[in-house]
């Protein structure tokens, strides 16, 4: 018998060929917006807020390139995040500290110990939890304390500073690495709420041991040295959402989201497009439909709102964001712009996050959490 003919196998094709859309993380960017921070808060330390999986950027991409630039403090909120952010520094920054500002869960000291993770603790509860822990290990145990200066969320609030103040002994075995809190208002650079943090802050290391502190997030920064004690703790600005509202945006911007047009068709007046017939063409248009949608971050309040750039030229969003497709009015391109394949921008030099949040009726911190995981991602730099 004949041998059978070799069966011809199909050439995968890059990821990147299959991909509709696109985010670019300028790892570069990241870091250059940490390291003007760094050098603003001089002598104090800078932080790194990378809860979150660094604001939707990736943890295990920006600890690393962060860490390499220096940064020796990171912040998350859950235990499991400081897990990853460990894992992450192992081969860069072992020494690196990593706090937790969700507090100390019951029963799970010694897995704050044995990752090296400091607990934020945020009430008496969970400062007599650490210190029987420490007391039962011998020897001292680091941690950040959080204390409540109008927030009202996490932190010591009046009457448990009071008692610690009273009664300092509470913090027997406590090795207290920073007494933090946490502003309220700081992006409003003309509200008084600041200010009186500020001297509620100051009271209350007044009356507590000595170490160090903690007090500005990224707008806080911006507040003034002042405001810096020993160590900042930036998030959102490292990854360009603007601490300065009211002023252009001192920061870089780090992601880009481009998509390709998946298909381009002409309407004719009375026809609707998509969902609930939510926009009716009134003219000839072109409409081109993109591969991205609210599973993808892209919130469902954008519908009908803001742009895309193609070549730098604004197209309009018209109609519902559907689950993973976007259609815009392409009318204003000539079609030899406006083919299927070519790529637009959602996010990015034309479109700064900033501004999409604006158009969604949010802020950059939800529009960049939100970042989806369908995104082909390529990182820059770092
Ligand atoms: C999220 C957070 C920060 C970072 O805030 P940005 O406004 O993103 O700079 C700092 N400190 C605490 C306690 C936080 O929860």
């Amino acid at each position: 018998m004949p041998a059978p003919e070799p069966v011809p196998q199909p050439v995968p094709s890059d990821p990147a060929a299959r991909a509709g859309a696109f985010l670019t993380v300028d790892l570069a960017a990241v870091v250059a917006n940490w390291t003007q921070l760094r050098d603003r808060v001089a002598p104090a330390e800078c932080s790194a807020v990378v809860k979150a999986d660094a604001y939707g950027l990736g943890v295990a991409r920006v600890v690393p390139a962060l860490a390499a630039a220096g940064c020796r403090t990171f912040v998350v909120a859950q235990f499991e995040e400081a897990l990853a952010v460990r894992r992450a520094l192992e081969p860069v920054a072992p020494d690196a500290q990593v706090f937790s500002l969700g507090g100390l869960p019951a029963g799970c000291e010694g897995d704050f110990i044995a990752n090296r993770i400091l607990p934020v603790l945020n009430h008496l509860g969970e400062i007599a939890a650490w210190g029987a822990f420490a007391a039962l290990r011998g020897g001292a145990l680091p941690a950040v304390i959080h204390i409540d200066t109008g927030m009202n969320r996490l932190g010591l609030g009046p009457d448990e500073l009071d008692a610690l103040a009273a009664e300092p002994a509470r913090l027997a075995g406590i090795d207290v690495r920073y007494w933090m809190t946490h502003l309220a208002c700081a992006d409003e650079f003309d509200n008084p709420m600041t200010g009186a943090q500020l001297d509620r802050f100051r009271s209350a290391l007044a009356r507590l041991p000595k170490a160090k502190a903690s007090f500005a997030n990224s707008s806080g920064i911006f507040h003034g040295p002042d405001h810096h004690f020993d160590l900042a703790r930036p998030g959102c600005a490292l990854y360009g959402v603007n601490p300065t509202p009211h002023l252009p945006n001192p920061m870089r911007g780090t992601v880009r989201l481009d998509a390709r047009l998946l298909q381009v068709r002409n309407c004719t007046p009375a026809m609707t497009v998509g969902y609930g017939a939510a926009h009716a063409v009134t003219g000839p248009a072109r409409i081109a439909t993109i591969g991205v949608g609210y599973a993808d971050g892209y919130l469902r309040a954008l519908g009908g709102k803001g742009q895309v750039f193609v070549d730098g030229v604004a197209a309009p969003i018209v109609g519902r964001i559907s689950m993973d497709l976007i259609t815009i009015d392409v009318s204003g391109l000539p079609e030899q712009v406006a083919h299927a394949g070519r790529m637009v921008e959602l996010i990015g030099p034309s479109r700064p996050v900033d501004r999409v949040a604006a158009e969604g009726g949010t802020i950059g911190y939800e529009i960049l959490t939100s970042l989806g995981r369908r995104y082909h991602r390529v990182y820059l730099g770092g």
